[in-house]
């Protein structure tokens, strides 16, 4: 299987967020990148550059106003006496349905949802290369390679249309996945990070086109807490295109397995000509973020059962943060996926 990566989604080097209120270094660092394509080459992955696809695969999933608010903020926040070095919200709308404020400190709280994606000088370039990544594993799919995998970084499955949050900015997901519906009627979306992918669900939240599936940490007590539940179905046309499998905090691999058995039944129901793997690897054990425990086997378990759905799949990097396996897991998965296929 090819790996799409581009060096320059190693620019943004996010400083710091705030944990529980308290200023933390930023556990989304370019370091990942590195762990990753060892993992990838240990699975036999040769790396491919993207090329350069333009805003059309990003505007074709995110709204004008954000996409502008992303290329500019930097700029326009350097212009503000006393800002912060990097751009971080500390106001937001209760209704996001009201006005559109002009000022950079007011849209910056209405385009980003929380404190851990602080927005620098390389940010935009990263984010879109990483968006770039996404759309070259796509094509390479439709193309009529089986599979491929998308070393995106930054991640993105917590982006909504028009709103960051969670280290993401773009979500290469969902554009992989509005790339793949130009060659397919329907598309499945499953997304088996640690976190509930809340960006992905809002975006095709009301449409039949896009099924998409999460299997994540319970978010009554978990990142993002307001979004991941199962009564979350769908709404409008999109009503039972969107499937929740939330699991208690400090679930192993048959709860995970059990669960994906469940997601892998609806998406077979479902009947799409591609798939999209949200892959994140922040459920494992040894992950900082200890919410599930996933082990490095577990990812290779989960792979075989993706792949035995027999679908042309885009592997999609979303989180997975610095611990001695990350690379590991990543092999696990992905020579999973080849010895399933
Ligand atoms: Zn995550």
């Amino acid at each position: 299987m090819k790996t799409f990566y581009a060096e320059e989604q190693k620019h943004h080097n996010p400083k710091g967020f705030l944990s529980s209120g308290a200023p933390q270094p930023n556990p989304e660092k370019p370091e990942r990148v590195e762990r990753l394509l060892a993992g990838a080459r240990a699975a036999g992955s040769s790396i491919h550059r993207p090329r350069n696809h333009g805003l059309a695969p990003i505007a074709a999933v995110h709204t004008p106003e954000y996409i502008e608010f992303l290329e500019n903020i930097y700029r326009r926040w350097q212009l503000i006496p006393g800002a912060s070095q990097e751009v971080i919200p500390n106001i937001h709308p209760i209704n996001r349905s009201g006005s559109y404020p002009a000022s950079a400190v007011g849209q910056a709280g209405y385009h980003m949802a929380d404190t851990s994606c602080p927005i620098s000088a390389e940010t935009w370039e990263s984010a879109c290369w990483s968006a770039w990544t996404a759309v070259e594993a796509a094509e390479s799919v439709m193309q009529g390679e089986p599979a491929a995998y998308a070393l995106c970084r930054p991640p993105g499955h917590h982006a909504f249309a028009d709103v960051a949050g969670g280290f993401c900015f773009i979500n290469n997901s969902a554009v992989a996945a509005q790339r793949l519906r130009m060659g397919a009627d329907r598309v499945a979306i499953l997304d088996v990070d640690l976190h509930h992918g809340n960006g992905t669900q809002g975006v095709f939240y009301k449409r039949a086109d896009v099924l998409t599936v999460s299997i994540h940490a319970d978010p009554v007590r978990f990142y993002p807490f307001f979004w991941g539940y199962a009564d979350e179905r769908g709404e409008g046309a999109g009503l039972g295109y969107n499937y929740n499998l939330p699991l208690q905090r400090k679930s192993g691999d048959d709860v995970f397995l059990e669960a994906l058995q469940s997601a892998c039944k609806r998406i077979e129901a479902f009947a799409p000509q591609a798939l999209v793997v949200a892959l994140g690897l922040d459920a494992f054990e040894g992950d900082p973020f200890g919410g599930l425990l996933v082990s490095t086997a577990g990812f290779g378990r989960i792979a075989e059962a993706i792949a035995s759905l027999h679908l042309p799949t885009v592997i999609v990097q979303e989180g997975g943060y610095l611990c001695d396996e990350l690379g590991d897991n990543l092999t696990a998965f992905l020579t999973g996926f080849g010895s399933a296929a």
